[in-house]
């Protein structure tokens, strides 16, 4: 099939888009093959924007409501346009759902020949260089450990893939997985004796020859920064790029445009060199000795970051660590040059012993990289406002970005620490690419906007002039939803804020019988408003199923959720997205707090000085449009079909206070509206199911 060009006749494009229209009909190939498809004009109305942003290779920025049915809207134009197709998903579940289900199904339907194939990092492959090194080394640190080798290594023999999420043995968050997969740092490339069956290798091949691929969003940026940095790529060049949950686009842009590296990355270097220089350069250098110096020196910068208090925070300011306008002298920026000084010391002894063997000078390479990193942390570049930020000085700073300013941070452990500089912009880089590439960009979600508008979604990709489109849910909100706002409510600052919240929600829980979800703001708001419940269930002799984020994964949680029936379920920021519980399961959602990312976290502060130094209003532009995506995201999960029903509760009382509610109350869909907790109780009630809500939208 081939694409449709921007030169294609006009009659072979309209030809082409009545066959994208003709597909969803009531009578066309989806409704055919696809059980329970029924027609729904956004959705059709969607797929022909998509259809028309792919042949004139614009850019569209789509917002389709829940229950639009986004997935086909963007498929089936970009499968019947033709052309190399990349599809960027938020998360590995969304990249699998539509590689394993959606995409074939689309195919099927239309009866297309066309290749498929899904791509991940790296780290989601077996590397079976490092498979076979770590099974003969036979030295590993746990029992645990042990097992989940033997379970890989079986793993290994069988799978076509090699990637790991097939392998359901072992969990994600294992330890022995560094083990057992690469990085770019450790890859030996062409020089691999198993290069022909690397299975990473072959996964881009898989994806070079494919016309769709399905890929993540860090792969994307990770091409995108790539190409701004080295000339190459990672993916293959597409006629068209859809991105699906586009709202998470800049967050993660922020990681692959900036750079940064971390104390577990040295003392990986560390361990690598000792066993690479024991084993292929035993006479080279007194590589015991070295080690054990730059492993003292890692040690003595975690000392030198707790002692600053790097520990208090999860995110802090390196301005706050090192000292405003710090110079080389201070006592963190002192410890990272030693540490510097020890991977020198180490630098000089791998180049002494260059040319013995292959992976032994892969160390070089490696190491020139983390100095390089490291050396605007040890060695002060001159500043102009002690923001953290580093102002514009038209230079890159390792990423290519140049002009662009950076916030220097720090996240650190009991264990570790990692430095991170991260650009207070992506607009340039995006801009840039955009301008570069002739190609269609699709970028759609269900929350892209701010009391309908799209600007600050598209002022931060630097596509302000993009093409944009909404289309509203089919779900009839103002009969299936009651949003109740409890009154009154102290300011969400208040001490007892956390008791007040299980204390409002509680009457409403227990009327519909569990079935829901309080989604806190932090995770000490979790702890507390999970242990006033539980208090108020035994003073009330009626307990019901109570999970609470912290004492099981999110997997488990889920799964018992959906199993239990009445649970309720008390957690954070990681379940106020990506979850779809249909049906009666999940009838009440709870949110005590208005999101907004706070102020005093190094990226949002820094973020917040650069937008006001421009002239902008930091909150309407930055701030707000944040607030309200994840309100949002946290919103749709009560109504995911179009016969479920439930209650929304917001206990935020600066809703209805502040003048910003108003945008954020236009920003959601448009429920029925309550202040009666007798009404919200009576609404959920199991019994109430199919009345109307007798309150105005
Ligand atoms: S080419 Fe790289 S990833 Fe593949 S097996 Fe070799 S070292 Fe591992």
């Amino acid at each position: 099939m081939g694409a449709v060009a921007p030169a294609a006749p006009g009659h072979a494009v309209a030809q082409r888009r009545q066959e994208v229209a003709d597909a969803f009909a009531d009578d066309g190939a989806l409704a055919g093959a696809l059980p329970g498809f029924r027609r729904r004009p956004a959705q059709e109305q969607m797929a022909l924007a998509v259809f028309d942003a792919i042949s004139e290779r614009s850019t569209l920025a789509a917002e389709a409501g829940t229950g639009t049915g986004k997935t086909l809207a963007y498929l089936v134009p970009a499968v019947l346009a033709g052309g190399k197709v990349l599809i960027a998903a938020g998360t590995k579940a969304l990249q699998d759902q539509i590689f394993e289900k959606d995409l074939p199904a689309v195919c099927r339907a239309l009866n297309a020949r066309v290749e498929t194939a899904i791509l991940k990092g790296r780290q989601n492959y077996l590397c079976r260089l490092r498979l076979e090194r770590t099974v003969a080394a036979g030295l590993l640190d746990s029992l645990d450990d042990v097992r989940a080798l033997q379970h890989i290594d079986r793993f290994a023999r069988t799978t076509v893939s090699g990637d790991r999420a097939e392998l359901a043995q072992v969990a994600e968050g294992a330890t022995i997985w560094p083990a057992v997969t690469s990085t770019r740092d450790n890859c030996l490339g062409s020089e691999c004796e198993h290069f022909e069956a690397c299975f990473v290798v072959r996964a881009r091949r898989r994806a070079l020859a494919a016309d769709i691929v399905v890929v993540n969003h860090h792969l994307l940026l990770a091409d995108m920064a790539l190409r701004e940095e080295t000339d190459s790529e990672l993916l293959p060049n597409a006629d068209v790029v859809v991105v699906d949950e586009a709202h998470h686009l800049t967050r993660v842009a922020g990681e692959f445009f900036g750079d940064g590296w971390s104390l577990a990355q040295i003392n990986e270097f560390a361990a690598d060199t000792l066993r690479l220089g024991l084993e292929q350069a035993r006479d080279g250098a007194a590589w015991v000795d070295l080690v054990r110096t730059l492993e003292q020196a890692a040690r003595a910068v975690r000392l030198r970051l707790a002692e600053a208090g790097a520990q208090r925070r999860q995110r802090l300011a390196y301005d706050d660590l090192a000292g405003a306008n710090w110079t080389a002298a201070a006592p963190v920026p002192a410890a990272i040059a030693l540490l510097d000084a020890a991977l020198g010391a180490l630098e000089a002894a791998l180049e002494q012993n260059a040319g013995r063997e292959a992976e032994l000078d892969l160390l070089v390479p490696r190491v020139q990289g983390l100095r390089r990193l490291m050396r605007p942390w040890h060695a002060p570049a001159p500043r102009g406002d002690g923001s953290g930020a580093r102002p514009s000085d038209g230079s890159s700073d390792g990423a290519g970005n140049a002009s662009s300013e950076l916030v220097r941070w720090v996240s650190a452990s009991a264990h570790g620490a990692q430095f991170h500089a991260t650009p207070l912009s992506c607009a340039e880089p995006f801009a840039r690419a955009r301008a570069q590439r002739e190609q269609a960009w699709i970028l759609t979600s269900a929350t892209l906007t701010t009391g309908q508008r799209f600007e600050p979604f598209l002022r931060e990709l630097g596509l302000p002039g993009a093409v944009a489109r909404r289309w509203e849910s089919p779900y009839d909100f103002a009969r299936q939803a009651l949003l109740y706002l409890p009154m009154p409510m102290p300011n969400p600052q208040a001490e007892q804020f956390a008791e007040l919240v299980a204390e409002a929600a509680w009457p409403v829980v227990r009327a519909s019988r569990g079935r829901a979800f309080i989604l806190c703001s932090t995770l000490r708001a979790v702890a507390r408003v999970g242990r006033h419940l539980e208090a108020l269930m035994t003073a009330a002799g009626d307990h019901l199923p109570l999970l609470v984020q912290g004492e099981a994964n999110r997997r488990t949680m889920l799964a018992d959720f959906r199993r239990l029936g009445d649970a309720v379920l008390v957690g954070s920021v990681s379940f106020w997205e990506g979850i779809d519980v249909r049906g009666d399961a999940l009838s009440v959602v709870v949110i005590d707090k208005l999101p907004f990312a706070p102020p005093d976290d190094p990226v949002v502060a820094a973020r917040i000085g650069q937008l006001r130094r421009q002239g902008h209003n930091a909150f309407q532009d930055y701030q707000l449009p944040h607030a309200v995506t994840l309100l949002r995201q946290g919103v749709g999960r009560l109504i995911r079909d179009d016969t479920d029903r439930g209650v929304l509760m917001i206990l935020d009382e600066r809703l209805l206070s502040r003048s910003y509610g108003k945008t954020i109350l236009a920003s959601l869909p448009p429920f029925a509206r309550t202040r009666d907790e007798a009404q919200a109780c009576a609404f959920v009630a199991p019994s109430a199911a199919g009345r109307d809500p007798a309150v105005a939208p």
